[in-house]
């Protein structure tokens, strides 16, 4: 990055500083991952630099010729990897696609309904601050109050008072299989659109490891940084039905000029993930999770829904005499990056909540295996017993700082 660091010494020595930040911590964050760098390549191009308004063929600026190519392959990628009839590549990220769904199919003050923010359920699913709980009528299910676990006889009975148009599946912090046909079932009992947004777990799905939402829900949403690690984007694909409304509320409903840098590296991303490597990598992280999952039961942890099938992992710190928010500090002191989380029924208040949210999709990407979970769990144990002793914190950020260097994160350079 030399031009950078000649322009801008100030923004390129933050941008060095965070690229040794990711490469020597372990990052936790079940959202997050690393990015190959041939996405990142794709991403930093000279793509950057243009204006294409409009779908392939059907623009309103002159000079498509390569745009309209790398665009197309995007959504052959994207149609080919998930099994959809069509697909919408230009959604600037998993909000706007989820936000261009309810553009095409509602009109303001219709009901949709979501899984609960404070459950797991994200923002965009009706949650009241969101513009989805601000200009449509939201109502959201919870999960069952023993098994933690999403309960369809709610799900059902909730439909069946409220007519919503629109019933979202998917979440940010839930980390058990969703049932995409039992939702579908009730969708139509109904009469409402079944949306499945797999933000989450597109990754995981594309590889098969989750059960797919094809034919249950017509229309899928999903970022694209998340387990598929790509670049930071979101997709919208569907069966087809909706194809036409779902174009036009992306473009000129909601957005301008899609950003091309961002499509072509979520092509690299597709076809990265079309490899049987990927595959691997997908089972591996479920695989990683579940291995976490029992290192923490065995420490005494408490893990909501009782362990996972996914790839992240729900605890409530309460009974370490803990709550999130320090929990997380001290995490974070350690080396080990994270978040707090509401967990269901928290009797806490979501800034400083009962919970840690944690996952395995970027410690997957850089190599660790099954073998490696009791150490992280290990390193988990000891931060939190130690979570007011800032030297032993430093101490275990120095012992994971070293065992990093074993496991050179994908897309970065250190020297
Ligand atoms: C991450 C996420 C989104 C939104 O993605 P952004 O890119 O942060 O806007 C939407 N839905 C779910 C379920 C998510 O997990």
């Amino acid at each position: 990055m030399h031009s950078l660091q000649a322009t801008d010494p100030e923004i390129h020595d933050l941008i060095r500083k965070e690229e040794r930040r990711q490469a020597s911590t372990i990052r936790l964050i079940p959202s997050e991952n690393y990015a190959s760098r041939a996405v990142m390549e794709a991403t930093g191009s000279v793509l950057t630099n243009k204006y294409s308004e409009g779908y392939a063929g059907k623009r309103y600026y002159e000079g498509q010729e390569f745009i309209d190519q790398i665009e197309e392959i995007a959504i052959a990628r994207a149609k080919a990897l998930f099994g959809a009839q069509h697909a919408n590549v230009q959604p600037y990220s998993g909000s706007p696609a989820n936000q261009a769904v309810y553009v095409a199919l509602l009109v303001p003050g219709d009901t949709v309904m979501g899984l609960s923010l404070p459950f797991g359920g994200h923002l965009t699913h009706g949650w009241k601050v969101n513009f989805s709980g601000i200009q449509y009528r939201a109502v959201q299910y919870e999960v069952h109050p023993e098994t933690h676990r999403i309960d369809l006889d709610q799900v059902a009975d909730l439909a069946r008072r409220e007519r919503p148009k629109i019933i979202f599946a998917g979440g940010t912090a839930y980390p058990r299989i969703w049932d995409f046909e039992g939702f579908g079932r009730i969708a139509s009992e109904v009469g409402a659109v079944l949306v499945a947004d797999i933000a989450h777990i597109s990754g995981l799905v594309a590889s098969g490891v989750h059960p797919h939402p094809f034919p249950h829900a017509p229309i899928v949403t999903t970022t694209t940084h998340k387990t598929l690690r790509g670049p930071r984007g979101g997709m919208i694909l569907s069966d087809g039905t909706y194809a036409k409304q779902i174009d036009r509320a992306v473009f000129p409903g909601l957005q301008g000029g899609p950003h091309n840098h961002t499509t072509a590296a979520i092509a690299v991303a597709l076809k990265e993930a079309a490899t049987e490597e990927f595959r691997q990598y997908s089972r591996q992280i479920v695989a990683n999770a579940r291995a976490l999952a029992a290192a923490l039961l065995e420490r005494g942890f408490r893990l909501i829904s009782g362990g996972t099938d996914n790839h992240l992992i729900l605890i409530d710190v309460t009974p370490r005499g803990i709550n999130g928010k320090p929990a997380a500090r001290a995490l974070q002191k350690a080396g080990i990056e994270c978040n707090y989380n509401t967990i269901p029924f928290d009797p806490r208040k979501p800034f400083d909540p009962s919970g840690l949210r944690i996952g395995t999709p970027a410690i997957t990407s850089r190599g660790l295996l099954e073998g490696h979970m009791a150490q992280i769990a290990d390193w988990m144990d000891r931060a939190l017993r130690a979570c007011e002793d800032d030297e032993k914190l430093a101490a275990i950020r120095e012992e994971i700082a070293e065992f990093c260097t074993d496991f050179p994160a994908p897309g970065i350079r250190v020297e």
